[in-house]
């Protein structure tokens, strides 16, 4: 194993919030993903829905992890070889952090459906647009985070760097779903069961993620 420390490109950890990002010219995902939305497009798919978000995360994880393995292989990282089926798959619902996660992906799932049958005040619509964004990403990177615990297909150092970038993503997550749900009860103060719901499992989550991170339920 050579000196150099393995170093992930940006992308790998992003959020994919392009629009808000400065490295999108450089950046491969976002030329695929620019790719992945014209392509939903032409199908009649809305490339927002949480379903069909949520299928094209999987592939977006795949691609990513298979361009680390080129980035490890090319910084000379040795990775653990073993045919993929030999890789037992992991259920992520025996983790306590992905149980929260989920929970929190339904329920603000629900709360996205309801607020989108009605008129979202212009002053919280970015907020929206926050909630609906991380509230999939949340699970999807928590989903990702427990799979990698069993995951022997890279060596420890490319997994460390793997699992603190993920925990960082949605670390932002819950921050800005927090920030998005605070500002939202100000606007839309009937809505305070719900809101208050969706904060206590953000928080949930967080107090999980300082605790044990590998707990099972
Ligand atoms: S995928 Fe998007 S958010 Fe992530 S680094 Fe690329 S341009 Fe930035």
């Amino acid at each position: 194993m050579p000196d150099k420390k393995f170093k992930p490109s940006p992308y790998n950890y992003c959020d994919y919030r392009c629009e808000r990002c400065d490295e999108k010219d450089n950046c491969r995902v976002y030329k695929d993903n620019a790719e992945r939305v014209l392509q939903h497009y032409l199908k009649g798919e809305n490339p927002d829905d949480p379903e069909v978000f949520l299928k094209d995360l999987h592939n977006i994880f795949a691609k990513t992890k298979s361009m680390i393995e080129d980035m490890a292989k090319k910084q000379g990282i040795e990775i653990d070889a073993s045919p993929r089926e030999e890789v037992p798959e992991v259920d992520p619902e025996e983790y306590t952090i992905y149980c929260i996660a989920h929970e929190y992906f339904k329920e603000a799932s629900s709360f996205i459906k309801e607020l989108q049958t009605s008129d979202i005040p212009d002053s919280i619509k970015e907020d929206f647009t926050d909630l609906i964004w991380y509230h999939t990403l949340i699970a999807a990177k928590s989903g990702r985070l427990v799979s990698g615990f069993i995951d022997d297909f890279f060596d420890d150092e490319v997994q460390e760097v793997e699992e603190k970038g993920t925990l960082q993503v949605i670390k932002k997550g819950i921050d800005l779903s927090k920030k998005a749900l605070q500002n939202m009860l100000n606007e839309l103060p009937d809505h305070l069961p719900q809101i208050a719901d969706l904060m206590a499992l953000l928080k949930s989550l967080e107090k999980q993620i300082q605790t044990d991170i590998r707990q099972k339920v």
